[in-house]
């Protein structure tokens, strides 16, 4: 039976989900790094974010396994493959995993642990170290690129500005969003959206936002330096605007900006586009840090239109700090108030392409209060978060 299995795979599926699932996780790492104790060099101190992940993937599997579909599974665990080798995977890492999972599973199944169990349980392993292994094998490029970073901007209290060149140029679509490596924390990658378009010169923008206690967000923020050397894998993701679908909405909140903006920049090269409105939204009017760049591209792209949002009508005092981002007249008024409110009060857009970028939050409720006026769920793009 072994894939056929349904009851099987829903039994294996049962034993990380749940209450505890974080914990049977854990014992999945704690028995490969006993197997092999240098695996534990290969991640960073905090092994939240891989356990979570680890155990969201492995959920959605056997959630696509029961429902006998194979065609999504194959592609992400292909794409993971691919690139898990920036983590220096080996063929033996993935063996040794394979067995610290199968291990794992028997010991929690207890008596649930029948021949069927097992013998699904073993074509379940097999089938995801194969196709990871296959598609890294089967790679050709690299499996990362390496870049020095060359301009730094702090352009509000929690926003930076990083511009680096790579050593090689890196191909991947404007919206696209890539892992990043920053040597102040080793082995911790975080997703970053590139600001542009790819250069053919290897240069390369992103705008991060120190968020409250994150590791490798204050890092960048606070201590960056130019020559520090970034480690970028290769791009995901697909936000994009399809120049012959009408005209579009774009919601950006803080540096969600980022993916908005080289869609924005890579139109620039057509002389003709789709009417695109953008709203770009902060805390405060200081933290709109790339109006300026904005006001730039709306003053020769008549297609372009910006309105600025912000929460709050008066700046901090900190604003003294940093520079100036109040852009010369010629974008709509600011408005005030929250991006879902402010966006859905001028309708629901609902004839538009949609793309929304930001924090998960913002996401979610502009996201339903666009719905809620009518805009189709199936013309909303954003990021997987
Ligand atoms: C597809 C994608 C593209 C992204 N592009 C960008 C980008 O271009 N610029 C950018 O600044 N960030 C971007 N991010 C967010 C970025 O990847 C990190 O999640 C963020 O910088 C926090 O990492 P950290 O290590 O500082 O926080 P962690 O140490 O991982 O987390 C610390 C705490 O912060 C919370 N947290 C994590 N992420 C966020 C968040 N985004 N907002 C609020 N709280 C958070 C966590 O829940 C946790 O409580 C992107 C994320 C995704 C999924």
């Amino acid at each position: 039976m072994g894939l056929d299995d349904r009851n099987a795979l829903a039994t294996l599926r049962a034993a990380f989900t749940g209450p505890d699932s974080d914990e049977v996780i854990g014992r999945i790492f704690t028995c490969w790094f006993a197997l092999d104790p240098e695996i534990r060099d290969l991640f960073g101190a905090d092994m939240t974010d891989q356990r979570r992940t680890f155990g969201r993937v492995l959920d959605w599997l056997l959630g696509e396994f029961i429902a006998q579909r194979a065609d999504e599974p194959v592609s992400l665990l292909a794409q993971l493959g691919r690139d898990h080798r920036k983590y220096g995977a080996t063929k033996q890492h993935y063996e040794t995993i394979a067995h610290a999972l199968f291990a794992t599973w028997a010991a929690e199944l207890g008596e649930l642990w029948t021949g069927p169990v097992e013998e699904t349980a073993r074509d379940v392993v097999n089938l995801i170290a194969g196709v990871m292994i296959g598609a890294a094998d089967a790679e050709g490029g690299p499996a990362w690129w390496e870049g020095t970073v060359v301009e730094l901007h702090r352009v509000s209290r929690d926003i930076a500005v990083v511009r680096l060149i790579l050593d090689r140029p890196l191909d991947y679509q404007p919206g696209q969003y890539v892992n990043v490596q920053v040597p102040q924390v080793p082995r911790s990658w975080r997703y970053l959206s590139p600001a542009m378009p790819p250069d053919p010169e290897g240069r390369i923008e992103f705008h991060i936002r120190s968020v409250s206690g994150g590791m490798v967000s204050n890092a960048i923020v606070d201590e960056t330096q130019i020559g520090d050397r970034w480690r970028i894998s290769s791009a995901h993701g697909g936000l994009e605007v399809d120049r012959d679908g009408g005209d579009v909405l774009m919601v950006a909140g803080s540096t969600g900006l980022a993916p908005l903006r080289a869609i924005i920049m890579d139109l620039c090269r057509f002389g003709e586009n789709p009417r695109v409105h953008l709203f770009f939204g902060g805390r405060y009017p200081c933290e709109l840090y790339d109006l300026r760049t904005l006001w730039e591209l709306a003053a020769a792209n008549p297609w372009l239109s910006v309105t600025p949002v912000s929460e709050y009508n008066t700046d901090p005092p900190w604003a003294a700090d940093y520079p100036d981002v109040a852009p010369p007249r010629g974008l709509h008024v600011r408005q005030k108030g929250l991006l879902p409110e402010v966006v859905s009060s001028y309708g629901g857009w609902g004839d538009r392409q949609i793309l929304i970028s930001g924090s998960r939050a913002m996401i979610a409720a502009t996201r339903e209060a666009l719905i809620a006026k009518g805009a189709a769920a199936q013309r909303i793009q954003h990021d997987p978060v």
